[in-house]
Protein backbone atom coordinates (compact mmCIF):
# COMPACT_ATOMS: atom_id res chain seq x y z
CA UNK A 1 0.00 0.00 0.00
CA UNK A 2 1.50 3.04 -1.36
CA UNK A 3 1.13 6.41 1.35
CA UNK A 4 0.98 9.91 0.26
CA UNK A 5 1.09 9.19 -3.31
CA UNK A 6 1.28 12.72 -4.86
CA UNK A 7 -0.80 11.89 -7.97
CA UNK A 8 -3.72 10.55 -6.40
CA UNK A 9 -6.17 13.38 -5.80
CA UNK A 10 -6.87 14.07 -1.97
CA UNK A 11 -9.89 12.58 -0.46
CA UNK A 12 -9.72 14.92 1.89
CA UNK A 13 -9.79 18.25 0.41
CA UNK A 14 -11.35 20.55 2.95
CA UNK A 15 -9.49 19.08 5.74
CA UNK A 16 -5.85 19.03 4.01
CA UNK A 17 -7.09 23.22 3.37
CA UNK A 18 -7.96 23.53 6.90
CA UNK A 19 -5.19 22.07 7.82
CA UNK A 20 -2.88 24.17 5.91
CA UNK A 21 -3.99 26.75 7.41
CA UNK A 22 -3.70 25.28 10.68
CA UNK A 23 0.31 25.18 9.95
CA UNK A 24 0.17 28.42 9.47
CA UNK A 25 -1.20 29.69 13.03
CA UNK A 26 0.10 26.96 15.40
CA UNK A 27 2.99 25.29 15.83
CA UNK A 28 2.73 22.05 14.12
CA UNK A 29 -0.98 22.57 13.07
CA UNK A 30 -1.98 21.22 16.59
CA UNK A 31 -2.47 22.26 20.22
CA UNK A 32 -1.18 18.73 21.69
CA UNK A 33 1.84 17.08 19.50
CA UNK A 34 0.10 13.56 19.10
CA UNK A 35 -2.60 14.97 17.36
CA UNK A 36 -0.35 15.70 14.28
CA UNK A 37 0.24 12.18 12.79
CA UNK A 38 4.10 12.11 13.92
CA UNK A 39 4.02 8.87 14.49
CA UNK A 40 2.41 7.69 11.63
CA UNK A 41 2.72 10.13 9.06
CA UNK A 42 0.02 11.73 6.50
CA UNK A 43 -1.97 14.75 7.66
CA UNK A 44 -4.23 15.13 10.45
CA UNK A 45 -8.42 14.58 9.94
CA UNK A 46 -9.81 17.22 11.00
CA UNK A 47 -12.58 16.87 13.15
CA UNK A 48 -16.39 18.60 12.44
CA UNK A 49 -18.83 16.80 14.78
CA UNK A 50 -19.26 14.19 16.81
CA UNK A 51 -21.93 11.57 18.31
CA UNK A 52 -21.79 7.97 19.88
CA UNK A 53 -18.90 6.40 18.60
CA UNK A 54 -18.66 8.10 15.37
CA UNK A 55 -16.32 11.42 13.92
CA UNK A 56 -17.22 13.13 11.07
CA UNK A 57 -14.56 15.04 9.94
CA UNK A 58 -14.76 18.42 7.45
CA UNK A 59 -15.15 16.41 4.14
CA UNK A 60 -17.87 14.85 5.76
CA UNK A 61 -16.52 11.16 6.27
CA UNK A 62 -17.51 9.26 8.94
CA UNK A 63 -15.25 7.34 11.51
CA UNK A 64 -16.06 4.52 13.76
CA UNK A 65 -13.64 6.27 16.87
CA UNK A 66 -11.61 4.29 19.52
CA UNK A 67 -9.67 7.38 20.53
CA UNK A 68 -12.56 9.20 22.74
CA UNK A 69 -10.56 12.54 23.02
CA UNK A 70 -7.82 9.79 24.30
CA UNK A 71 -9.92 8.75 27.54
CA UNK A 72 -12.21 11.06 28.53
CA UNK A 73 -15.01 10.27 26.75
CA UNK A 74 -16.19 6.73 28.12
CA UNK A 75 -19.76 7.86 27.57
CA UNK A 76 -19.22 8.14 23.59
CA UNK A 77 -19.23 11.47 22.23
CA UNK A 78 -21.91 14.08 22.78
CA UNK A 79 -24.18 12.36 25.04
CA UNK A 80 -27.71 13.19 25.35
CA UNK A 81 -27.51 13.18 29.56
CA UNK A 82 -24.09 15.32 29.73
CA UNK A 83 -25.61 17.32 26.75
CA UNK A 84 -28.63 18.49 28.72
CA UNK A 85 -26.72 18.88 32.04
CA UNK A 86 -24.48 20.92 30.99
CA UNK A 87 -26.27 23.20 28.96
CA UNK A 88 -28.62 23.54 32.07
CA UNK A 89 -25.74 24.25 34.06
CA UNK A 90 -24.14 26.77 31.22
CA UNK A 91 -27.50 28.79 31.47
CA UNK A 92 -26.83 29.24 35.07
CA UNK A 93 -23.18 31.03 34.75
CA UNK A 94 -20.24 29.16 33.43
CA UNK A 95 -18.09 30.38 36.28
CA UNK A 96 -18.35 32.20 39.49
CA UNK A 97 -14.88 32.03 41.53
CA UNK A 98 -17.24 31.20 44.36
CA UNK A 99 -18.21 27.61 46.32
CA UNK A 100 -20.79 25.55 44.08
CA UNK A 101 -23.31 22.42 44.85
CA UNK A 102 -21.75 20.53 41.53
CA UNK A 103 -18.23 21.41 42.88
CA UNK A 104 -19.17 19.98 45.97
CA UNK A 105 -21.59 16.85 44.70
CA UNK A 106 -18.71 15.53 42.52
CA UNK A 107 -16.03 15.35 45.51
CA UNK A 108 -18.99 13.68 47.25
CA UNK A 109 -18.71 11.16 44.79
CA UNK A 110 -14.77 10.71 44.44
CA UNK A 111 -14.84 10.42 47.78
CA UNK A 112 -16.97 7.63 48.46
CA UNK A 113 -16.09 5.87 45.23
CA UNK A 114 -12.09 5.45 45.75
CA UNK A 115 -10.72 3.43 48.30
CA UNK A 116 -8.69 5.66 51.14
CA UNK A 117 -9.72 8.86 50.54
CA UNK A 118 -11.51 11.65 52.62
CA UNK A 119 -11.12 14.83 50.50
CA UNK A 120 -10.18 15.60 46.90
CA UNK A 121 -9.35 19.27 45.10
CA UNK A 122 -10.38 19.76 41.48
CA UNK A 123 -7.79 21.63 38.74
CA UNK A 124 -8.47 21.90 35.15
CA UNK A 125 -5.51 19.36 33.93
CA UNK A 126 -4.38 15.95 34.52
CA UNK A 127 -1.16 18.15 34.00
CA UNK A 128 -2.18 20.34 37.16
CA UNK A 129 -3.11 17.85 39.27
CA UNK A 130 0.41 15.99 39.26
CA UNK A 131 2.38 19.28 39.78
CA UNK A 132 -0.25 20.08 42.49
CA UNK A 133 -0.25 16.64 44.60
CA UNK A 134 3.89 16.25 44.16
CA UNK A 135 4.29 20.15 45.59
CA UNK A 136 1.66 18.93 48.39
CA UNK A 137 3.95 15.57 48.68
CA UNK A 138 6.89 17.42 49.11
CA UNK A 139 5.77 20.10 50.94
CA UNK A 140 4.27 17.60 53.13
CA UNK A 141 7.28 15.27 53.85
CA UNK A 142 9.84 18.35 53.61
CA UNK A 143 11.77 15.98 50.65
CA UNK A 144 12.18 16.55 47.48
CA UNK A 145 13.31 13.95 45.40
CA UNK A 146 10.82 12.45 43.19
CA UNK A 147 10.95 8.38 41.53
CA UNK A 148 9.16 8.28 38.58
CA UNK A 149 8.75 4.82 36.36
CA UNK A 150 10.11 4.87 32.39
CA UNK A 151 7.19 4.74 29.98
CA UNK A 152 4.99 6.35 32.61
CA UNK A 153 3.61 9.96 31.36
CA UNK A 154 2.53 12.65 34.21
CA UNK A 155 1.49 15.19 32.03
CA UNK A 156 3.96 17.84 31.22
CA UNK A 157 5.17 18.64 34.40
CA UNK A 158 9.13 20.32 33.58
CA UNK A 159 10.90 17.22 36.46
CA UNK A 160 8.43 14.76 35.20
CA UNK A 161 9.97 14.87 31.72
CA UNK A 162 12.84 13.09 32.07
CA UNK A 163 13.61 9.46 30.34
CA UNK A 164 15.07 6.27 31.66
CA UNK A 165 18.83 5.15 31.45
CA UNK A 166 19.24 1.67 30.98
CA UNK A 167 17.90 -0.60 33.43
CA UNK A 168 19.73 1.05 36.61
CA UNK A 169 17.87 4.30 38.49
CA UNK A 170 19.66 6.99 36.80
CA UNK A 171 20.24 10.64 37.41
CA UNK A 172 17.01 12.42 35.23
CA UNK A 173 18.04 13.30 32.25
CA UNK A 174 15.66 15.54 30.75
CA UNK A 175 13.65 14.47 27.16
CA UNK A 176 12.22 17.90 26.75
CA UNK A 177 14.37 21.31 25.83
CA UNK A 178 13.58 24.05 28.40
CA UNK A 179 13.25 21.44 31.45
CA UNK A 180 16.30 22.95 33.53
CA UNK A 181 18.96 20.07 34.74
CA UNK A 182 18.44 20.98 38.50
CA UNK A 183 15.03 20.54 37.87
CA UNK A 184 15.58 16.97 36.00
CA UNK A 185 18.44 15.90 38.60
CA UNK A 186 15.38 15.93 41.52
CA UNK A 187 13.59 13.09 39.74
CA UNK A 188 14.80 9.34 39.66
CA UNK A 189 13.80 6.99 37.44
CA UNK A 190 12.98 3.34 37.70
CA UNK A 191 12.37 0.85 35.02
CA UNK A 192 8.86 -0.83 35.72
CA UNK A 193 8.37 -4.22 36.68
CA UNK A 194 11.88 -4.27 38.02
CA UNK A 195 11.51 -4.88 41.99
CA UNK A 196 14.98 -4.70 42.58
CA UNK A 197 16.18 -1.43 41.31
CA UNK A 198 13.43 0.33 43.36
CA UNK A 199 14.45 -1.99 46.44
CA UNK A 200 18.34 -0.58 45.70
CA UNK A 201 17.11 3.16 45.12
CA UNK A 202 15.42 3.81 48.51
CA UNK A 203 18.47 1.77 49.81
CA UNK A 204 20.56 4.51 48.56
CA UNK A 205 18.77 7.26 48.85
CA UNK A 206 14.93 6.53 50.74
CA UNK A 207 15.14 9.12 53.47
CA UNK A 208 15.13 12.01 50.45
CA UNK A 209 12.59 10.64 48.42
CA UNK A 210 9.19 12.93 48.81
CA UNK A 211 7.11 10.32 46.75
CA UNK A 212 6.80 7.60 44.18
CA UNK A 213 4.90 8.55 41.11
CA UNK A 214 3.43 5.56 39.04
CA UNK A 215 0.23 4.97 36.95
CA UNK A 216 -0.61 1.87 38.86
CA UNK A 217 -1.92 0.69 34.91
CA UNK A 218 0.51 2.12 32.99
CA UNK A 219 -1.04 3.46 29.37
CA UNK A 220 1.14 5.69 27.61
CA UNK A 221 3.49 3.55 26.11
CA UNK A 222 1.29 0.70 25.11
CA UNK A 223 -0.28 -0.92 27.61
CA UNK A 224 2.04 -2.20 30.30
CA UNK A 225 -0.05 -3.99 32.88
CA UNK A 226 2.24 -4.76 36.02
CA UNK A 227 1.95 -7.43 38.34
CA UNK A 228 0.84 -6.75 41.56
CA UNK A 229 3.46 -7.69 43.67
CA UNK A 230 5.58 -5.13 41.61
CA UNK A 231 3.11 -2.79 42.68
CA UNK A 232 2.82 -3.87 46.77
CA UNK A 233 6.52 -3.98 46.47
CA UNK A 234 6.06 -0.15 46.01
CA UNK A 235 3.73 0.37 48.86
CA UNK A 236 6.19 -1.63 51.27
CA UNK A 237 9.09 0.66 50.48
CA UNK A 238 7.14 3.70 50.83
CA UNK A 239 5.71 2.82 54.16
CA UNK A 240 9.24 1.83 54.98
CA UNK A 241 10.75 5.12 54.12
CA UNK A 242 8.29 7.38 54.76
CA UNK A 243 7.39 8.26 51.09
CA UNK A 244 4.22 8.93 49.67
CA UNK A 245 2.92 6.83 47.07
CA UNK A 246 0.87 8.25 44.33
CA UNK A 247 -1.45 6.69 41.76
CA UNK A 248 -1.53 8.61 38.83
CA UNK A 249 -5.11 7.47 38.00
CA UNK A 250 -5.57 10.12 35.45
CA UNK A 251 -6.34 7.16 32.80
CA UNK A 252 -7.77 4.02 34.62
CA UNK A 253 -9.93 6.66 37.39
CA UNK A 254 -13.22 6.12 36.78
CA UNK A 255 -12.17 3.72 33.41
CA UNK A 256 -11.50 0.16 35.06
CA UNK A 257 -14.24 0.92 37.51
CA UNK A 258 -15.50 3.37 40.75
CA UNK A 259 -12.38 2.44 42.47
CA UNK A 260 -9.67 3.01 40.25
CA UNK A 261 -6.25 0.69 40.02
CA UNK A 262 -6.44 0.89 43.50
CA UNK A 263 -9.51 -1.33 44.45
CA UNK A 264 -8.82 -3.93 41.59
CA UNK A 265 -5.13 -4.46 42.92
CA UNK A 266 -6.28 -3.40 46.64
CA UNK A 267 -3.45 -1.42 47.10
CA UNK A 268 -4.07 1.95 48.48
CA UNK A 269 -1.88 5.20 47.64
CA UNK A 270 -1.09 8.31 49.27
CA UNK A 271 -2.62 10.24 47.10
CA UNK A 272 -4.15 9.63 43.94
CA UNK A 273 -4.93 12.05 40.82
CA UNK A 274 -7.47 11.80 38.53
CA UNK A 275 -8.49 13.87 35.01
CA UNK A 276 -10.15 12.35 31.44
CA UNK A 277 -13.17 10.43 32.87
CA UNK A 278 -13.52 12.22 35.69
CA UNK A 279 -14.62 15.05 33.45
CA UNK A 280 -16.71 13.65 31.20
CA UNK A 281 -14.87 15.89 28.43
CA UNK A 282 -14.14 18.51 29.70
CA UNK A 283 -10.81 20.46 31.37
CA UNK A 284 -10.95 18.61 34.51
CA UNK A 285 -7.72 17.36 36.70
CA UNK A 286 -8.20 16.14 40.67
CA UNK A 287 -5.91 15.03 43.30
CA UNK A 288 -7.27 13.20 46.37
CA UNK A 289 -5.46 11.74 49.83
CA UNK A 290 -6.71 11.58 53.47
CA UNK A 291 -8.05 14.62 54.90
CA UNK A 292 -4.37 15.02 57.24
CA UNK A 293 -2.35 15.10 54.33
CA UNK A 294 -4.93 17.44 52.17
CA UNK A 295 -4.79 20.09 54.71
CA UNK A 296 -1.35 20.97 54.39
CA UNK A 297 -2.83 22.95 51.16
CA UNK A 298 -3.43 25.98 51.23
CA UNK A 299 -6.32 27.88 52.49
CA UNK A 300 -5.52 25.33 55.85
CA UNK A 301 -2.00 24.45 55.49
CA UNK A 302 1.00 25.67 53.58
CA UNK A 303 1.53 24.25 50.32
CA UNK A 304 -0.12 26.80 47.64
CA UNK A 305 -2.37 25.76 45.16
CA UNK A 306 -4.77 27.39 43.30
CA UNK A 307 -7.09 27.88 40.10
CA UNK A 308 -9.56 30.35 38.45
CA UNK A 309 -11.56 28.08 36.97
CA UNK A 310 -11.34 25.02 39.60
CA UNK A 311 -14.41 23.63 40.31
CA UNK A 312 -16.74 25.25 37.73
CA UNK A 313 -20.18 24.04 37.59
CA UNK A 314 -20.05 23.22 33.73
CA UNK A 315 -17.09 21.12 33.92
CA UNK A 316 -18.04 19.60 37.65
CA UNK A 317 -21.85 19.39 35.92
CA UNK A 318 -20.16 17.30 33.20
CA UNK A 319 -17.95 15.19 35.31
CA UNK A 320 -20.96 14.29 38.06
CA UNK A 321 -23.31 13.51 35.10
CA UNK A 322 -20.93 10.99 33.33
CA UNK A 323 -20.56 9.57 36.73
CA UNK A 324 -23.58 8.84 37.78
CA UNK A 325 -24.40 7.55 34.29
CA UNK A 326 -22.09 4.77 34.34
CA UNK A 327 -23.23 3.86 37.87
CA UNK A 328 -26.79 4.04 36.60
CA UNK A 329 -26.45 1.87 33.45
CA UNK A 330 -24.40 -0.17 34.89
CA UNK A 331 -21.72 1.29 32.75
CA UNK A 332 -18.68 -0.77 34.04
CA UNK A 333 -19.90 -3.98 33.64
CA UNK A 334 -20.99 -3.92 30.02
CA UNK A 335 -17.92 -2.43 29.26
CA UNK A 336 -16.00 -4.97 30.60
CA UNK A 337 -18.20 -7.20 28.78
CA UNK A 338 -17.09 -5.50 25.38
CA UNK A 339 -13.68 -5.45 26.07
CA UNK A 340 -13.60 -8.95 26.67
CA UNK A 341 -15.61 -9.41 23.15
CA UNK A 342 -13.10 -6.94 21.61
CA UNK A 343 -10.23 -9.24 22.97
CA UNK A 344 -11.52 -12.72 21.32
CA UNK A 345 -12.44 -10.86 18.34
CA UNK A 346 -9.23 -8.88 17.73
CA UNK A 347 -7.24 -11.31 19.18
CA UNK A 348 -7.98 -13.70 16.96
CA UNK A 349 -7.72 -11.67 13.41
CA UNK A 350 -4.13 -11.03 15.31
CA UNK A 351 -3.88 -14.66 15.91
CA UNK A 352 -4.81 -15.31 12.06
CA UNK A 353 -2.07 -12.81 10.82
CA UNK A 354 1.01 -13.38 8.79
CA UNK A 355 3.88 -15.26 11.24
CA UNK A 356 5.92 -11.50 10.16
CA UNK A 357 3.13 -9.36 11.94
CA UNK A 358 2.45 -11.59 15.01
CA UNK A 359 1.26 -9.38 18.03
CA UNK A 360 -0.66 -9.82 21.07
CA UNK A 361 -3.73 -8.18 21.91
CA UNK A 362 -3.38 -6.15 25.78
CA UNK A 363 -6.44 -5.30 27.67
CA UNK A 364 -7.74 -4.17 30.81
CA UNK A 365 -11.58 -3.57 31.10
CA UNK A 366 -12.29 -1.05 27.73
CA UNK A 367 -9.02 -0.24 27.22
CA UNK A 368 -6.75 -1.87 24.53
CA UNK A 369 -3.43 -1.65 22.82
CA UNK A 370 -1.86 -4.25 20.08
CA UNK A 371 1.62 -4.86 20.72
CA UNK A 372 3.29 -6.01 17.43
CA UNK A 373 5.71 -8.51 16.57
CA UNK A 374 5.16 -10.30 20.26
CA UNK A 375 3.26 -12.78 21.47
CA UNK A 376 3.97 -11.83 25.22
CA UNK A 377 2.31 -8.90 26.84
CA UNK A 378 5.19 -6.47 27.82
CA UNK A 379 5.30 -4.72 31.32
CA UNK A 380 8.12 -2.17 30.97
CA UNK A 381 9.34 0.06 28.20
CA UNK A 382 12.40 -1.83 28.47
CA UNK A 383 10.58 -4.74 27.06
CA UNK A 384 9.08 -2.64 23.78
CA UNK A 385 9.50 -3.61 19.95
CA UNK A 386 10.82 -0.93 19.13
CA UNK A 387 9.88 -1.52 15.04
CA UNK A 388 6.25 -1.89 16.11
CA UNK A 389 5.59 1.78 14.65
CA UNK A 390 6.57 0.99 10.89
CA UNK A 391 4.03 -1.61 10.62
CA UNK A 392 1.31 0.56 12.31
CA UNK A 393 1.72 3.57 10.41
CA UNK A 394 0.54 0.97 7.53
CA UNK A 395 -2.31 -0.52 9.41
CA UNK A 396 -3.39 2.57 11.26
CA UNK A 397 -3.93 4.41 7.63
CA UNK A 398 -5.51 1.56 6.46
CA UNK A 399 -8.20 1.43 9.18
CA UNK A 400 -8.39 5.23 8.31
CA UNK A 401 -9.34 4.46 4.85
CA UNK A 402 -11.66 2.07 6.07
CA UNK A 403 -13.36 4.70 8.24
CA UNK A 404 -12.31 3.08 11.90
CA UNK A 405 -10.15 5.72 13.87
CA UNK A 406 -7.28 4.68 16.02
CA UNK A 407 -4.97 6.39 17.93
CA UNK A 408 -2.23 7.82 15.49
CA UNK A 409 0.48 6.30 17.75
CA UNK A 410 1.74 2.81 18.17
CA UNK A 411 2.43 3.43 21.22
CA UNK A 412 -1.22 4.82 22.06
CA UNK A 413 -3.86 2.36 23.44
CA UNK A 414 -7.49 2.35 22.29
CA UNK A 415 -10.78 3.01 23.98
CA UNK A 416 -14.22 1.38 24.20
CA UNK A 417 -16.93 3.35 25.38
CA UNK A 418 -20.55 3.06 26.40
CA UNK A 419 -21.91 4.21 22.68
CA UNK A 420 -19.82 1.12 21.37
CA UNK A 421 -21.81 -1.98 20.14
CA UNK A 422 -20.65 -5.56 19.70
CA UNK A 423 -21.02 -4.87 15.84
CA UNK A 424 -18.63 -1.41 15.94
CA UNK A 425 -16.19 -4.43 17.93
CA UNK A 426 -16.58 -6.46 14.92
CA UNK A 427 -16.09 -3.69 12.55
CA UNK A 428 -13.19 -3.10 14.15
CA UNK A 429 -11.57 -6.83 13.46
CA UNK A 430 -12.74 -6.95 10.37
CA UNK A 431 -10.98 -3.73 8.96
CA UNK A 432 -7.90 -4.63 10.97
CA UNK A 433 -8.35 -8.43 9.03
CA UNK A 434 -7.73 -5.86 5.45
CA UNK A 435 -5.03 -4.02 6.44
CA UNK A 436 -2.70 -6.86 8.22
CA UNK A 437 -3.54 -8.68 4.20
CA UNK A 438 -2.66 -4.57 3.18
CA UNK A 439 0.66 -4.77 5.07
CA UNK A 440 1.79 -8.64 4.24
CA UNK A 441 1.68 -7.78 0.50
CA UNK A 442 3.20 -4.52 0.93
CA UNK A 443 6.16 -5.86 3.00
CA UNK A 444 9.12 -6.94 0.73
C1 LIG B 1 -3.39 12.44 30.05
C2 LIG B 1 -2.55 12.14 31.25
C3 LIG B 1 -2.02 13.15 32.07
C4 LIG B 1 -2.11 14.60 31.70
O1 LIG B 1 -3.42 15.06 31.67
P1 LIG B 1 -3.75 16.38 30.81
O2 LIG B 1 -5.18 16.66 31.12
O3 LIG B 1 -3.48 16.02 29.38
O4 LIG B 1 -2.85 17.45 31.31
C5 LIG B 1 -1.37 12.79 33.24
N1 LIG B 1 -1.22 11.50 33.58
C6 LIG B 1 -1.71 10.50 32.82
C7 LIG B 1 -1.56 9.09 33.28
C8 LIG B 1 -2.36 10.79 31.62
O5 LIG B 1 -2.79 9.79 30.84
Amino acid sequence: MKLGTKSAPSKRPHGDAWFARAQKVTPGGVNSPVRAFGGVGGTPIVIRSASGAIVVDVDGREYLDFVGSWGPLILGHAHPKVLAAVEAACRRGTSYGAPCTPEIELAEEVVAAYPGIEQVRFVSSGTEAVMSAVRLARGATGRDLVVKFSGCYHGHVDYLLVAAGSGLATLGAPTSKGVPAVLAALTRVLPLDDTAAAERLFAEEGTKIAAVIIEPVPANNGLLLQRPEFLQTLRTLCDKHGALLIFDEVISGFRIGPGGAAAHYKIKPDLAIFGKVIGGGMPVGAFAGKRALMRNLAPEGGVYQAGTLSGNPVAMTAGLTTLRTLQKDDGWRRLEALGAYLEQTVGAVLAESPAQLKARLCRFGSMFWIAWHTETAPRSAEALEPHAAEVYGVVFHSLLEQGVALAPSAFEIGFLSLAHTKRDVERLAEALRSALFAVSTSTP
